[in-house]
């Protein structure tokens, strides 16, 4: 069947057989076929429906995960491979969207393919933009952000009719609607929409990732997260986000008339789960509409008070947007008098200054916007829901603690395990049948075979398969060598100053010099990082500076070369992830406790069997529970410490500076060896940095991390009992399935 309407395909559009046909011509080829073959499958339908509005979809390729979720993988492979071709090669002409920046983004991907698959009725809603998040390349040991294009004529994207006035101060633009189908795995299929202007343009963009901020007709759906370093750009993001919920609150509205529902009921038929703040206008909006319409203000503010739930990602003071109210009564106007008048009713009822909306800078906080005028304030693990309730949002839980509550992040197991690591996933069918892949706590069926050698060889020479191919992936994108015969310790993930790459860092000085002193290790080891960093981000410029550096230094070592590599890869992306994670024998889960809400990256190694390094943080918490402290390495200080330290400001950098053994570690940034390869701009900065400020302590738990580390790397020469372990990690991983936490977004929160 699927072959003949391929071959179909091939020879009316291009007139050529599959033996014939470029990679290019089959990989559109494929795209026609997968399209057609999501139209047969109806829409999710119900009669309450979820809007997941979120600034980030970070998708990533879909042919694979398309034709995986329509029963088609395995088939189509077989084709091509019959017919001499690879589908990993046909993947390869698959642009990756640009729509995402770092784990929410991708966590909302995983969510969306999670509703799909459970059969709900849910729709994602965003923006098109047409460069994405920046695309990064090295050059001189630094991060160049260069624009990402990839939106082809011929794509996931299709664009509908539908289109929608937003109105700005002085001015509106018409939206034109897109959407990309999400399919479920074996079930109906959903849309993510994606609004976006006609009068775009990309000839805008100049030097790097450099253009005119003011022209916003012009700029607003070019770039996720514009520079924001300065005034314009704070007033760009304005308008991009009330862009994005004005529409988003239209086509609610517009869907829930079409389907003839009271407004007076809304929260009946619809809900809307607001990713982060980047959303929160939609309240106001949504009030704002809901009074054109004739509903007066306190039956709108309590319809949209129903209707909308928040999810909070973070505790970073910089991710809880607060913005002048200067800047919204230029953007948005009109939204200024309902703001106003939903801050008053709180001003009325609590005069604690901490949960007011506006606060006394006149600054509008979005999240304490959420929380009032929002039924539900979820955290995304254990730990960070705790702390939430009780250090940074305490006020609000001390009003509502009926709205609180915890959704333990998760992942799509059918791109995290069925496509990214295929080998594995089909060993796994053989041992224990295919029911995991609809309920995944099933996959503890495993643990038979904790004591099963041939399991556990069979286990081992899947990741060493993995090691090759992203060998040859490496060799082929950056001309790296790595030996598949090493460890491979990964780190890979947004580069910020929590998640604490510097202490990485200073592991591999410590190495290095080890090295150096003759202590020669057991195996080689290979440390790769892959990060982008948000260009006005400066320390965490520095930081991919000194790691490139480190790079650089050590591959033209020749005594140390042989024993220790350390590889940057370049544009870090789901595709490269896809790569990295199932071939990781150690994962880089290290940040300062109490700062990485939950981390989905964890989840990911995990399921691909790495053993995970890290602080008591997010969700490591709960994979530790799950493993027991046997099969997981822990160190470092608790969240409870942590959080000590901050309200006493007791933590000072260069009390553990002076220790020599670190001392040695942090001078060595701005060593000869470093400056004859690097920027002593930068190095110094760094160096200084850690010494005097450090506030995301890296100092404080650097020596634990690197006795805990030498201990992971002695363990992995025991392989029956590094294999053993790796089987539990595997096993005990069905818990970090998206289809679990979507369950129990739809039972507690959403009840479509
Ligand atoms: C999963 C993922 C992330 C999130 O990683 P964390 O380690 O949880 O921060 C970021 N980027 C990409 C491309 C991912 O696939």
């Amino acid at each position: 069947m699927v072959q003949e309407k391929l071959f179909e395909i091939l020879d009316n559009r291009f007139g050529k057989t599959l033996k014939e046909a470029s990679n290019e011509e089959i990989y559109l080829a494929l795209l026609e076929l997968t399209k057609n073959s999501i139209k047969k499958k109806g829409k999710n339908r119900g009669n309450k429906k979820l809007y997941y509005i979120s600034a980030e979809f970070l998708i990533g390729k879909l042919l694979s995960n398309n034709l995986i979720n329509l029963g088609l993988y395995e088939d189509v492979k077989k084709i091509l491979s019959e017919n001499g071709k690879e589908l990993t090669e046909i993947e390869e002409i698959e642009l990756e969207p640009s729509l995402g920046n770092g784990g929410l983004g991708r966590l909302a991907a995983c969510f969306l393919d999670s509703i799909a698959t459970l059969g709900l009725n849910g729709d994602g809603i965003g923006l098109n933009y047409h460069f994405g998040l920046f695309k990064q390349e090295f050059q001189d040991n630094k991060q160049k952000a260069v624009k990402n294009p990839w939106i082809t004529s011929d794509s996931w994207l299709n664009k509908t009719d539908i289109k929608f006035e937003v109105l700005f101060g002085g001015f509106k633009v018409v939206s034109s609607l897109y959407d990309i189908d999400v399919t479920g795995y074996n079930k109906g299929c959903n849309k993510l929409n994606l609004f976006d202007i006609d009068t775009i343009d990309e000839t805008l963009v100049k030097d790097g990732i450099n253009f005119d901020k003011e022209e916003i007709k012009k700029n607003l759906t070019l770039f996720l997260y514009p520079d924001d370093s300065d005034k314009a750009g704070h007033l760009l993001r304005i308008y991009q986000q009330y862009f994005m919920v004005s529409n988003a609150a239209q086509l609610i509205l517009t869907e829930a008339e079409e389907n003839g529902y009271d407004l007076h009921k809304l929260y009946n038929h619809v809900v809307i789960q607001i990713n982060d703040t980047h959303p929160s206008m939609v309240i106001p909006e949504l009030i704002r509409l809901l009074g054109e319409k004739g509903i007066e203000i306190n039956e709108a503010i309590e319809i949209v008070s129903k209707t909308c739930a928040y999810t909070n990602h973070t505790i970073l003071a910089e991710a809880l947007e607060k913005w002048p109210i200067e800047y919204l009564d230029k953007v948005v106007p009109q939204l200024m008098p309902i703001i106003r008048e939903l801050d008053n009713r709180i001003k009325l009822k609590y005069n604690d200054e901490k949960v007011q909306i506006i606060d006394k800078d006149s600054r509008v906080h979005m999240a304490h916007m959420d929380i009032h005028y929002g039924f539900s304030v979820n955290g995304v693990a254990a730990l960070h829901t705790d702390i939430l309730k009780n250090e940074e949002l305490k006020p609000f839980y001390n009003i509502y603690p009926e709205k609180f509550n915890n959704k333990t992040n998760g992942i799509t197991f059918r791109r995290w395990l069925i496509h990214c690591n295929n080998e594995l996933s089909n060993y796994i069918d053989e041992l224990i049948g295919e029911e995991y892949k609809l309920d995944a706590t099933k996959l503890e069926n495993l643990l038979k075979y904790v004591d099963n050698k041939e399991v556990l060889n069979k286990i081992e020479e899947i990741k060493k398969s993995n090691k090759i191919e992203l060998k040859n992936y490496l060799k082929k994108t950056q001309n790296i060598d790595i030996d598949e015969n090493s460890i491979f310790d990964i780190q890979i993930k947004r580069l910020h100053e929590y998640k604490r790459q510097q202490m990485n860092v200073l592991y591999i000085i410590h190495k290095y010099l080890d090295i150096k002193n003759g202590n020669i290790p057991k195996r080689p080891i290979t440390m790769i990082f892959g990060a982008k960093a948000a260009p006005a981000y400066i320390i965490a410029q520095d930081i991919i500076h000194t790691i490139l550096c480190l790079q650089e230094i050590i591959e033209n070592d020749s005594e140390v070369n042989k024993h220790l590599k350390v590889v940057m890869v370049e544009n870090y992306n789901v595709t490269a992830a896809s790569k990295l994670i199932p071939a990781c024998d150690v994962s880089e889960q290290i940040s300062l406790a109490s700062k990485e809400a939950s981390g989905t990256g964890n989840m990911k190694f995990m399921l691909n069997g790495a053993l995970t390094l890290g602080t008591e943080d997010g969700a490591n918490v709960e994979i530790h529970e799950l493993v027991g402290d046997d099969n997981i390495y822990i160190f470092g200080e608790s969240s409870e410490e942590v959080i000590e330290h901050y309200k006493k400001g007791d933590y000072v950098s260069k009390k553990y500076y002076e220790k020599t053994e670190i001392k040695e570690l942090v001078d060595f940034i701005v060593s000869d060896e470093m400056l004859a390869v690097g920027d002593e701009e930068n190095l110094s900065r760094l160096h200084k940095e850690l010494i005097n400020k450090d506030w995301f302590m890296t100092l404080l738990d650097l020596e634990d991390y690197i006795k805990t580390k030498e201990k992971v790397f002695k363990d992995f020469e025991d392989r029956d009992t590094w294999n053993k372990k790796v089987l539990i990690n595997i096993a005990k991983a069905g818990f970090f399935s998206s289809d679990r936490t979507i369950e129990e977004y739809n039972k507690e929160i959403w009840k479509l």
